[in-house]
């Protein structure tokens, strides 16, 4: 997808002007955060669990060249061809030379971020491979031409009212119905004779297991098993970081993925694929091709960014985050939006492109408070501020105020008398309306919404006087 994250705000203001996004939005975000509360508070191992993730990741990404060899050995061991992308750009070649070696004409696709990352979908099109998404909500993407707009959801920003618009204009077999499961039935009926006759068939994975060279899916449609036995060749391209040392490892993130991220217990599907089809076995691709992708990940392992290694993609952050939850997943106009995505892009990318996104955040806590493996998102989100100040990227404007603040915050005599000027004025300013609707140089917080009127006095006024 086209990065936009420089237009941040545009962005933004095109989203808020969009009244059916903020339903889409607030209905998944809400059902997904109630979910998610019922299955932690019924779930009285989570701290224990979410604190073994995290020193299995970390403990992981301290020894992740070893682990790296050991995969690598046992997936050659298991069949499977492995092969390393330093960039988006090698990977891309690789899936694009296998597919041209088997003369693929169609290709089934379960979606996978790393593959949105690398820009998997483009690179067929150029190969003249045809690609066919089979995760429901791709497959509404795909027919809408739109880029995902969440990392599990990816048509979160669409109502299903729209959906059944989408399904009547594209589907040879739409249906009289308008309802959920009726749409469901309609996507499988175009998607089962796909699924059936494609060439090749690619996918990501959700772990690596170092010890046994194997790989992980989990979906809840049953689509990666579907897409990834018919053909006769697999490529699966994942990054680095997915590593886990044993399959009694992974179990420990498979009992929190799902809980995070859609607030259910387990999901329907949870694949160990170990090689390709053996002597013997009925059915299961008889090529299994790995794609290692780094993408900066290396980068990431000697930076303050290190923490965000352990992420498991779950988007509990996003389904947190007020400001998602208020523009959307487009608005942050790269393949990671939200939280996680405020830090990944920046890496990923450069921070001068992106450099609006990590200033996005309102620094609530709410995206640690849930993140599955603990990772201190608003910490990196500072540090990112912190970086592009000391880099020269924010603007005078910017610099002058902070310098400012500084400068008041460090002298309490200074600062006290400052505020308690501000606080008459805004005051003033308020005419006893109890709000505020336009303050001079800070126009660009009023344009959307009021300021409260202060109370009489600063906090430290108050406080003394309830001291006496
Ligand atoms: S940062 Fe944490 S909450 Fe967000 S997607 Fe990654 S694991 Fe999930």
């Amino acid at each position: 997808m086209e990065q936009t994250s420089h237009h941040f705000n545009e962005n933004v203001r095109r989203a808020l002007a969009e009244p059916t996004l903020k339903t889409a939005l607030d209905r998944t975000t809400t059902l997904l955060r109630t979910r998610r509360a019922k299955v932690i508070d019924a779930f009285p191992q989570y701290a224990k669990a979410r604190e073994t993730a995290q020193k299995i990741k970390d403990h992981t990404l301290d020894h992740l060249g070893h682990y790296l060899r050991q995969f690598e050995e046992n997936a050659r061991a298991n069949g499977a061809q492995v092969h390393w992308a330093a960039t988006p750009e090698d990977a891309r070649r690789i899936v694009t030379d296998i597919c041209r070696a088997e003369n693929a004409k169609t290709a089934t696709r379960v979606k996978s971020m790393l593959g949105e990352e690398i820009g998997i979908a483009e690179a067929l099109t150029e190969a003249g491979v045809e690609r066919i998404e089979t995760d429901l909500a791709e497959h509404i993407i795909q027919l809408a031409g739109d880029p995902p707009s969440h990392i599990v959801m990816p048509a979160m920003h669409k109502t299903h009212e729209q959906v059944a618009e989408l399904f009547a204009q594209k589907h040879q077999d739409p249906g009289t119905k308008q309802d959920i499961p009726s749409l469901v039935e309609s996507a499988r009926r175009e998607l089962r004779p796909k699924f059936m006759n494609a060439d090749i068939s690619i996918s990501g994975a959700n772990f690596l297991i170092a010890d046994t060279g194997s790989f992980v899916t989990i979906t809840n449609e049953g689509n990666a098993e579907l897409t990834t036995t018919p053909p006769k060749t697999h490529i699966v391209t994942v990054g680095i970081e997915k590593m886990v040392p044993s399959l009694k490892h992974a179990a420990v993130f498979i009992r929190l993925l799902s809980r995070a991220a859609i607030g259910t217990e387990i999901t329907q599907y949870t694949t160990f694929y170990n090689g390709p089809k053996r002597a013997g076995d009925r059915d299961g691709p008889e090529n299994l091709n790995i794609v290692l992708v780094d993408n900066h990940r290396s980068d990431m392992l000697s930076d303050f960014l290190r923490p965000m290694l352990r992420c498991i993609r779950c988007g509990a952050c996003m389904n947190h985050c007020p400001v998602y939850a208020t523009v959307g997943g487009h608005a942050y106009g790269a393949v990671y939006p939200g939280p996680m995505g405020s830090v990944l892009t920046p890496a990923m990318t450069g921070l001068k492109g992106s450099k609006d996104l990590p200033n996005a955040c309102t620094l609530n806590g709410r995206c640690k408070e849930v993140c599955p493996v603990n990772i201190p998102l608003p910490d990196m989100l500072r540090s990112l501020r912190a970086r592009q100040f000391e880099s020269g990227m924010v603007t005078p404007k910017a610099k002058w105020s902070l310098k400012l603040w500084a400068m008041l915050a460090t002298r309490p005599a200074l600062y006290h008398f400052c505020t308690t000027i501000a606080n008459i004025n805004l005051r003033v300013l308020a005419r006893g309306q109890g709000k505020i609707s336009a303050v001079p140089f800070a126009g660009g917080w009023t344009r959307t919404r009021d300021l409260p009127q202060p109370e009489a006095g600063t906090f430290m006024q108050q406080y003394r006087k309830q001291q006496r």
